[in-house]
């Protein structure tokens, strides 16, 4: 399966059996699973470089380049196709941040990197700076891993130590503190996040704790052309001045950064102006 996995341009790949991964399912996720894929036994894990180089910018590193669900979803769907033709008369369906999937547990579980201190994975040479696809299969597979030992050197914590809202502990990631999440979200944002939004050098996303990462220091560029091509760096306000919301999604149609529209932009680059 190697070169099949290599020509979709995966940076690691491995599998892991499903009935590994029930503790980090709920009812609706197996539901869901099963509905999509009857008898479904193994997920298939791949990691896609996408680091392009650290360009000033105040767009996060991770959706300069074309969407990564559109790029991931390709890519895993011609895998997809190559082991149907490979396996005929089992199932074979693609994820990309977007299926009942613990992504995270699945690549540990087949020993697709290591998880780093920022909650991350770390695929060398590429550093934390990965997307993470799957894909659920009615084929039944041994698992590849998990994942050996650890990545981070001892008492490193320079992740911790960078990242400005204390969310990061050596318990791990507390999403309800992290600066990505709220810069993706919504509506009017509390008074001590509009102060951390308007300290942060990105008006979407956050990449603080991967910089400040020594693997991702040293990290090689993607091999893929979505990710390396066509970069949106940077967004202002003139950009988006006089752009409906319906005008902005087309406009930036291609970008991970639009799935929110408009307005969760609008706002952080106001407040950056306050
Ligand atoms: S992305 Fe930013 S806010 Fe979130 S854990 Fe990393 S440094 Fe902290
Ligand atoms: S900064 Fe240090 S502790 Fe954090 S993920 Fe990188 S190596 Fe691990």
């Amino acid at each position: 399966m190697n070169h099949i996995w290599t020509a979709a341009g995966a940076a690691a790949w491995g599998a892991a059996e499903l009935g590994g991964l029930q503790s980090f399912l709920d009812d609706g996720a197996r539901e869901k699973i099963e509905t999509l894929c009857p008898g479904a036994a193994t997920v298939l894990v791949a990691a896609f470089p996408y680091y392009a180089g650290d360009t000033p910018g105040n767009l996060s590193l991770y959706c300069r380049g074309e969407d990564y669900h559109q790029v991931l979803t390709r890519r895993l769907e011609g895998v997809c196709q190559a082991l149907r033709d490979l396996h005929p008369g089992h199932t074979f369906l693609p994820g990309a941040d977007n299926s009942p999937i613990p992504e995270l547990a699945a690549a540990e579980l087949a020993g697709v990197g290591h998880k780093g201190g920022h909650g991350l994975r770390m695929v060398p040479p590429y550093g934390s700076y990965v997307f993470l696809g799957t894909i659920l299969t009615d084929l039944a597979l041994p698992s590849t891993g998990p994942s050996q030992g650890t990545i981070c050197p001892d008492n490193c914590k320079a992740c911790q130590k960078a990242c400005p809202t204390g969310a990061l502990t050596d318990q791990g990631c507390d999403v309800s503190k992290c600066l990505s999440d709220w810069t993706q979200q919504k509506g009017e944002l509390p008074p001590d996040v509009e102060k951390k939004v308007q300290e942060s050098p990105t008006v979407w996303g956050c990449d603080l704790c991967q910089k400040a990462c020594p693997h991702n220091k040293t990290a090689e560029l993607s091999t893929l052309p979505e990710f390396r091509e066509n970069l949106t760096t940077s967004l202002t306000m003139e950009d988006l001045e006089g752009l409906s919301n319906k005008a902005f999604r087309k406009e930036f149609a291609h970008k991970a950064f639009a799935w929110r529209g408009i307005a969760p932009l609008k706002r952080n680059l106001d407040l950056k102006q306050k």
